[in-house]
């Protein structure tokens, strides 16, 4: 293993096993609560569809909005300072500070405000900047950084924060490690900040344009206490935080505590039009002042900081749509493992935290962690702004892999046929995958005895970064094409097209056999596409240019068989996802939806024209344990298998992990194989069958693999649409 990968894998492992297990406890269990939240809220998908609506005028209408909200703080009495970067807004809040002769300041949650580091800044001023938030406080005290979105102590315990507090903090007597117990102690003392603050420091979840009010939703009270108990306010937000109208802020009310915690509603909802009229207070006299708040002062500042070219930017601009809800961390199956203090950059974590660190704080920043994201997709359908964050990771691992040097290009010049430069060797490697297994399985028993060697696996490991702790996928002795176009088909009334994918065609014939001949028993005549790799491969690295090139090769292929009034069933789901979703990305319009409509998933496909007497006269008594794949799942395809696999007469219990773990390539880069495996032995975790007792299946090809190794099988998983040929075999 290179040194460079070796420092990221042990950099991963440390974080894993610092933060992995508070972090994966409370992720999956935020997933779970959301989930059941959102089963209860039958409107979600119109409330998401308002949401998205009011923040794509909100974002395209800006710079107008931008003078809406000056003019309506400004008639309030406020002030707003639009600041170009972090300095300037760093600049102006010291300005306002000096002004004040502030010595202290205190701040409720907010990641903008992370994002300018105020309180390094204001530091050297020597004013004391305080968090109020229960879980950023920690984290100050700790000298640590967030790990999460909305709960930046997610990756500590109750011990943990005990053993801050009573390291750190003056304590009367040792606390001991109880939530309520050491919240009391900080709520105390973060009391009495508020109370002697010279400035209260807020962030702002939505700023209203025609009123220049701020919305805050919290489960804390302390933004509240924070905003009204100094006299002075100031209110830090980032420019795509304004909406136009009050009303606008509806969806977003109930999607934020949805998603993020899966409460109907948060503790706190409070609209502020400040400067507040309640009077301000002296604590030291005890005394009140006017009525009206007299002698108050609110600053509004709105950051830019690399936001409005990401308006101006097509890949980047739905990142401005984000409402910082978290729960796309909280359902991906690497950051459950790793939380944000690896999966994350200099502000932001997550799967969105790509977009925006690309966009606020560079591609560095971005590049640390955005191959973390797998592309599984599993996080869109939290989103309550429909993002589509792995289209906004891929583009960022583009533009990432653009800036690099391509110094060892010449070691794949010829074999990797791609349209990207700077790619590394190991994109470049996994994204020409056709092209190694075309020369594979020219000689798959030489192949085979290959892979299996050490010297073979060391310089895998050494120029791809394949990690030896894995096998590569056996070549079949045959391929899936050869074997049909050897074969005499059987004629039926209706043609349908089978696209041998990459992985059925080389590595795993015996699931397109049993889709052709599952087809052919249920009266259709079979024909295959062109045995071509959709583009998957080279997307899942970042190489767009070469997947575009891809996909409008095997578009128009396949085009030319829906024009004939054929239909396309597609055996691996990834492949699948491509036609469904990322051709919308990589061809035309016109083409995609044509494409997309006539493209079905080979059980989904099934399901649809058979019924209990097709497999009639079946003695029905296998078990077995399916696991669909990610990106089935997020296309909504996992309950056609089970439906099928249980009119074929099994007895179907199903994993209920995200995701396996092996990802594609993502499983094989030695960087993240521990990572890898961490997911696919949580996923075996909460298997609830004895594994003696029952067929494993599954849909994808690398979640087979990754099966196969965590269980140490030696026969193949097969795949369902294997399980009902055999079905019908065994009626005939
Ligand atoms: S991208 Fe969507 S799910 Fe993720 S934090 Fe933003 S709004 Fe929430």
């Amino acid at each position: 293993m290179s040194r460079k990968r070796k420092k990221k894998a042990d950099e991963l492992r440390r974080v894993m096993e610092e933060d992995g297990e508070a972090i994966g406890d409370t992720t999956r269990l935020a997933t779970q609560l959301t989930e059941a939240r959102l089963a209860m809220t039958p409107d979600y998908e119109e409330l998401r569809d308002e949401a998205r609506a009011v923040k794509e005028n909100a974002i395209e209408r800006l710079p107008e909005l931008i003078e809406e909200t000056k003019s309506a703080v400004g008639e309030n009495g406020g002030t707003v300072y639009v600041a170009d970067d972090a300095e300037d807004a760093n600049d102006y809040i010291r300005e306002v500070a000096r002004e004040e002769d502030a010595e202290s300041v205190v701040k409720s949650k907010s990641m903008t405000t992370e994002e300018i580091e105020i309180n390094d800044a204001l530091a050297e001023d020597g004013v004391d900047a305080w968090e109020t938030d229960l879980g950023e406080y920690v984290i100050q005290v700790a000298g640590d950084k967030p790990s999460h979105l909305i709960g930046p102590a997610m990756h500590l315990s109750a011990e943990d924060i005990a053993e801050i507090f009573n390291r750190e903090l003056d304590t009367d007597e040792e606390l001991p490690a109880n939530p309520i117990e050491l919240t009391a102690f900080a709520r105390d003392r973060v009391g009495e900040k508020i109370k002697n603050a010279d400035i209260g420091m807020t962030g702002a979840n939505f700023v209203v344009a025609e009123s220049g009010s701020i919305a805050l939703v919290t489960n804390e009270g302390n933004a509240r206490k924070t905003a009204v108990t100094p006299d002075t306010h100031i209110a830090v937000a980032g420019i795509e935080k304004i909406v136009p109208s009050v009303g606008d802020l509806d969806p977003f009310v109930e999607l934020i505590a949805k998603t993020g915690t899966g409460q109907n509603i948060t503790s706190y909802v409070s609209l502020l039009t400040p400067p507040v009229d309640t009077p301000t207070v002296d604590f030291e006299k005890d005394e009140l002042g006017e009525e009206g708040g007299e002698g108050r002062d609110f600053h509004l500042v709105l950051l830019d900081n690399g936001r409005m070219e990401m308006r101006d930017d097509p890949d980047l601009r739905e990142t401005l749509y984000c409402i910082r809800c978290g729960a796309c961390a909280n359902t991906c199956a690497n950051f459950q493992s790793v939380g944000g203090h690896a999966f994350g950059g200099e502000t932001y974590t997550g799967g969105i935290g790509t977009g925006w660190e690309a966009g606020i704080h560079g591609l560095d920043s971005a590049g640390e962690f955005n191959d973390l994201c797998t592309g599984c997709s599993r996080c869109v359908e939290n989103c309550p702004v429909k993002i589509d964050i792995p289209w906004i990771n891929t583009v960022v691992r583009d533009r990432v892999n653009r800036e690099g040097d391509g110094n060892f290009d010449f070691l794949v010049d010829g074999l990797s046929p791609d349209a990207e430069d700077g790619a590394d060797l190991q994109k470049r490697f996994f994204g020409n995958v056709e092209r190694f297994a075309k020369l594979g399985a020219v000689f798959p028993r030489t192949s085979n005895f290959l892979a299996d060697t050490r010297p073979f696996k060391a310089v895998l490991s050494r120029f791809f970064g394949v990690d030896t702790r894995r096998d590569l996928p056996e070549f079949s002795k045959d391929t899936f094409v050869g074997w049909f176009d050897r074969r005499t088909g059987d004629e039926g009334d209706e043609t349908v097209v089978v696209y041998p994918d990459l992985y059925t065609n080389y590595f795993s014939p015996e699931r397109g056999k049993a889709t052709v001949l599952l087809l052919e028993s249920l009266g259709y005549e079979v024909v295959i596409s062109q045995p071509r790799e959709s583009g998957r491969a080279p997307l899942s690295q970042g190489m767009v240019e070469t997947s575009r090139k891809r996909a409008e090769k095997v578009a128009d292929d396949l085009l030319g068989h829906i024009e004939e009034g054929r239909d396309i069933v597609v055996i691996e789901p990834s492949d699948l996802a491509m036609f469904r979703d990322d051709y919308e990305k990589l061809i035309s319009d016109e083409d995609y939806e044509t494409l997309s409509e006539s493209t079905y998933e080979i059980s989904e496909y099934v399901e649809n024209v058979t019924d209990e007497e097709d497999f009639e006269d079946i003695e029905a008594d296998t078990d077995v344990l399916y696991h669909s794949h990610c990106q089935q799942r997020s296309l909504d395809l996992e309950a056609q298998t089970v439906s099928l696999l249980e009119t074929a007469g099994y007895d179907v219990t199903t994993t209920d992990a995200e995701c396996c773990g092996m990802a594609g390539s993502f499983g094989y880069k030695s960087e993240y194989y521990e990572i890898s495996v961490d997911v696919g032995e949580q996923m075996m975790e909460g298997v609830n069958v004895d594994l003696e007792d029952v067929t494993v299946t599954a849909s994808g090809t690398s979640c087979a693999d990754q099966f196969e190794y965590l269980t140490g099988s030696e026969s193949e998983i097969p795949h369902p649409v294997e399980l009902l040929a055999e079905r019908l075999r065994e009626r005939s």
